[in-house]
């Protein structure tokens, strides 16, 4: 093990954890809904195409998107069910996409239960080649399942131009409230390594490093007790880092893990660093030894207003109202639903939103939260304290591409390297003037991309 707790990132916050309410949750399966809507946009890249048709009846595990392009991932169907529309819906980041809405008889669909228990000390990784395990990632349709959704095959090709040598495992799970990644880490560690290590051959990488945070030592302790008794040859060590948002960047964890910088504007394997979180390995793990695709995954419902909160094992394209009822609902101090943390989340105004691959987590924030002096004074001007720039772990100048954002000179936003922010939210986090930061940033980003799209 490594103690890297003094070797973390310049910059970044200490928000409140409030982990309380759900680190000590087992994951628990839910019963499957009665309908499910499953947007065929769930990664970066190109969006799927329907492969099915209305009335059309489909198998649990079966494909129902997939797109030709090479940086895409294919959707698959969650439930034994038929097709009974394919229409809009409303999506988490974009606002409304298509989607395929799948209607399934509860009865004939179990709720899946998670099986860490077939991986043990014994898993050999060797039983399969490098082609096999990238074929199956990208067949089970894995991408990112810490929020970013890069299709995971595409981050573990190997590139002749920028070979891997190490592999880093994403543990840190550093935005407030949620605890998904904690209880997998502490529940299915047999699994994670089975996928860690069948990525670290798939990618090419003799090296890989386990990240985690500091404030979990159980999570630690599992994984050096699973290491102490496997027989690894790859060459796998823990490496715990200093508690600070957003110690789980790409970015920031390469720095305090390894100590390097990925350049700005620039992606990991140009270091010949490849990143994977610790949700998603144990998907690789399921994808590659029991040809399973991504149909679940752990959810962490969470909050002051939920009447149980806990970690859920969801199917994907079940509504946010739906999950929420089986929690016991809301209570009437409910004020705001988010889909992630409170940090980088998405706050929800339409409950039937579907949770897709990349939520870990529906966050319920009470009046009171969100009355807290912090979020209900005023915006005011900028009183040039300096505060966003210090904290940008990205070394960015947020006040100035916010401003130039403000006045649609997207040439000066750019100039401020506006696609170079990671989107954590640290700036408007620290801003005495309330001012909207990373809200200006990201709608930033958006008019661009559309620019994009327009001209292209
Ligand atoms: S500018 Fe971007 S990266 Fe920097 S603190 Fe703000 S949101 Fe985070
Ligand atoms: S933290 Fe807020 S007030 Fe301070 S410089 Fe940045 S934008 Fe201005």
């Amino acid at each position: 093990m490594i103690f890297a707790a003094k070797k973390t990132f310049k910059g970044g916050v200490h928000p409140l954890e409030n982990k309380h309410y759900t680190e000590s949750c087992p994951i628990e399966p839910v019963p499957t809904p009665r309908q499910l809507v499953l947007p065929l946009v769930q990664h970066i890249g190109a969006p799927c195409k329907p492969l099915v048709q209305k009335k059309q009846t489909v198998a649990l595990g079966e494909p129902i998107g997939r797109s030709d392009a090479y940086v895409s991932a294919p959707i698959h169907s969650p439930v034994n069910g038929v097709v009974k529309d394919i229409a809009l819906a409303s999506h988490p980041v974009i606002g409304r996409t298509t989607a395929v809405y799948l209607e399934a008889v509860p009865e004939e669909n179990p709720p899946r239960i998670p099986q860490p228990q077939r991986f043990d000390e014994h898993f050999d990784p060797g039983t399969f080649t490098p082609e096999q395990i990238c074929t199956a990632i990208q067949e089970a349709g894995l991408v990112g399942m810490g929020g970013a959704g890069f299709p995971t095959r595409v981050k573990i090709d190997p590139n002749p131009a920028m070979p891997k040598h190490t592999l880093i495992i994403n543990g840190c799970e550093c935005e407030p409230y949620i605890t998904c990644d904690y209880r997998i880490m502490l529940e299915w560690t047999w699994q994670i390594l089975a996928g860690i290590r069948l990525a670290a051959r798939a990618a090419g990488c003799q090296t890989v490093r386990i990240g985690i945070e500091d404030n979990k030592p159980e999570a630690v302790k599992a994984f050096e007790q699973a290491l102490s008794r496997c027989r690894c040859e790859e060459d796998i060590q823990v490496v715990v880092v200093k508690t600070k948002y957003p110690q789980g960047g790409e970015r920031q964890l390469i720095r305090a893990v390894l100590g390097k910088q990925v350049p700005t504007g620039g992606i990991p394997p140009q270091i010949g660093v490849c990143v994977l979180n610790v949700a998603t390995c144990a998907a690789i793990a399921e994808a590659v030894v029991f040809q399973k695709p991504l149909t679940h995954r752990v959810v962490t419902v969470t909050g002051r207003a939920i009447a149980r909160p806990g970690n859920y094992y969801v199917p994907i394209g079940m509504s946010v109202q739906d999950l929420l009822a089986h929690c016991g609902g809301l209570t009437e101090r409910a004020a705001k639903v988010v889909l992630g943390g409170p940090m980088m989340g998405f706050a929800i105004a339409d409950l039937t939103t579907p949770l897709t691959k990349t939520c870990g987590a529906l966050t319920v924030l009470t009046r009171e939260d969100v009355t807290e002096p912090k979020y209900a004074r005023q915006q005011t001007a900028c009183i040039r304290c300096g505060r966003c720039l210090a904290v940008c772990p990205e070394g960015l100048n947020p006040t100035k591409i916010a401003h130039a954002v403000k006045h649609f000179r997207m040439d000066r936003a750019e100039q401020y390297y506006l696609s170079a922010c990671i989107e954590c939210g640290s700036c408007s986090y620290v801003c005495p003037a309330h001012i909207e930061l990373a809200g200006y940033i990201k709608t930033g980003k958006l008019l661009k991309a559309r620019e994009k799209k327009r001209l292209g």
